[in-house]
């Protein structure tokens, strides 16, 4: 291991936040204060008691305006994150067999979660290089899709489309999506996340957005014989979330802080208003990118490009890594690649709460250092 080069930004390339990370990201302290705040009236109390489900309500009710939901929409939330989402799935979405688009660790995780699952048919996994996007398409034999709306691993968004002609529910992971880029509610039956990317709370918790037919599969599934394990039953998630609770203890500071961000996204303008952050701080980087000697978009296809988790090749004289921790050293923080992509490779997220000022001293912060190696 060589010594970190000692590097010390000129103060005017120090962004007024530091962090960048895809997930747990950048959290606003409003947010945290407003916590500490609440004192003796939220933490510590009973999550089936009127304090904490207003919080829960607020979220459901925020969402609904957000997404601008029809009213037989829920939304529906449960402990574990999105990771816990995809067993929940595996038992009460999925019927016989899906269809997967499998294009970087996020979404290859889900494909991987049902081809595992003794009671389901083996998966239809279309897979792409990474980098690349890749679409589902229509099969008579296939009961559910599932879409990624932003693969966080490699910064490829896809389009929220049903495959033409299919029959089967549209599920999406829209965890590094969700809250900052657009989706139009025909599109999909469940649009599921984890609310510490783009909604820049705490991990913990999985949201999802189901259709009147995502809902009717929960019903008829947990009305079938199936076995389901009742923490990851979606039945019990829904009929608690009608109630706005969660089957069991939630992380109320979690919830506290989703519904902080939500309140701070519609007063600001809703999803348009965060959308235009996103795009506006990664389109600074990919124009950087793309002009800077040492630096390149990894993802080719400008359509296919990530607005939230931007992912950004150096060039090899210059190490990322170095790079990475250099940044870290001057406060500027979690700026890594994602590690199985084995790229030399900076990956920054833009999500709303990042200010794009701070991306555009980032990029210029970039540049100081590798000139300076
Ligand atoms: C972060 C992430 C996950 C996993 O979320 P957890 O809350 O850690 O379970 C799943 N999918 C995508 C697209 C993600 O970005």
């Amino acid at each position: 291991m060589t010594a970190l080069p000692d590097i010390t930004l000129p103060i005017d390339l120090i962004p007024s936040d530091g962090r960048f990370g895809s997930g747990p990201s950048k959290v606003l302290t409003s947010s945290l204060s407003g916590l500490a705040d609440t004192g003796t009236t939220l933490m510590g109390t009973s999550h089936r008691r009127p304090a904490v489900r207003a919080v829960v309500a607020s979220i459901q009710d925020g969402l609904r305006e957000m997404y601008s939901l029809p009213d037989d929409y829920e939304v529906v939330l449960g402990n574990g994150g999105a990771t816990a989402f995809w067993d929940a799935a595996a038992f009460g979405l999925i019927e016989r067999r899906s269809q997967h688009v499998a294009i970087g660790e996020f979404s290859s995780k889900f494909a991987k979660v049902i081809a595992g699952a003794p009671h389901l048919e083996a998966p239809d996994v279309i897979e792409a290089d990474y980098g690349q996007s890749a679409a589902l398409r229509a099969d008579a034999s296939v009961d559910a899709y599932a879409l990624i709306h932003n693969e966080t691993s490699t910064g490829v968004r896809l389009p929220v489309e049903r495959p033409n002609g299919a029959n089967g529910l549209v599920l999406v992971d829209a965890t590094s999506a969700a809250g900052a880029v657009a989706v139009s509610n025909p599109d999909y039956d469940v649009y599921y996340f984890s609310p510490q990317k783009a909604f820049g709370a705490d991990g913990g918790l999985w949201l999802a957005v189901c259709s009147p037919a995502a809902v009717e599969r929960i019903e008829s599934l947990a009305a079938s014989d199936r076995w389901i394990p009742p923490f990851l039953s979606l039945k019990i998630a829904l009929d608690n979330s009608r109630k706005n609770q969660t089957n069991n203890t939630p992380a109320i500071g979690t919830l506290y802080l989703v519904a902080a961000q939500i309140q701070m996204m519609m007063a600001h303008g809703g999803l348009d208003w965060a959308i235009a952050r996103s795009e506006r701080s990664s389109a600074t980087l990919y124009s950087w990118a793309e002009s800077s000697e040492i630096a390149t978009p990894f993802v080719a296809d400008p359509a296919a490009r990530s607005a939230t988790t931007v992912t950004i090749d150096l060039h090899d004289s210059i190490d990322a890594d170095t790079v990475e921790a250099v940044l870290r050293a001057n406060g500027i923080v979690d700026t890594f690649g994602y590690r199985k992509l084995g790229r030399n490779q900076l990956r920054i997220s833009c999500f709303p709460n990042v200010e794009p000022e701070d991306v555009e001293k980032l990029t210029q912060a970039i540049e100081f250092v590798a000139q300076n190696l």
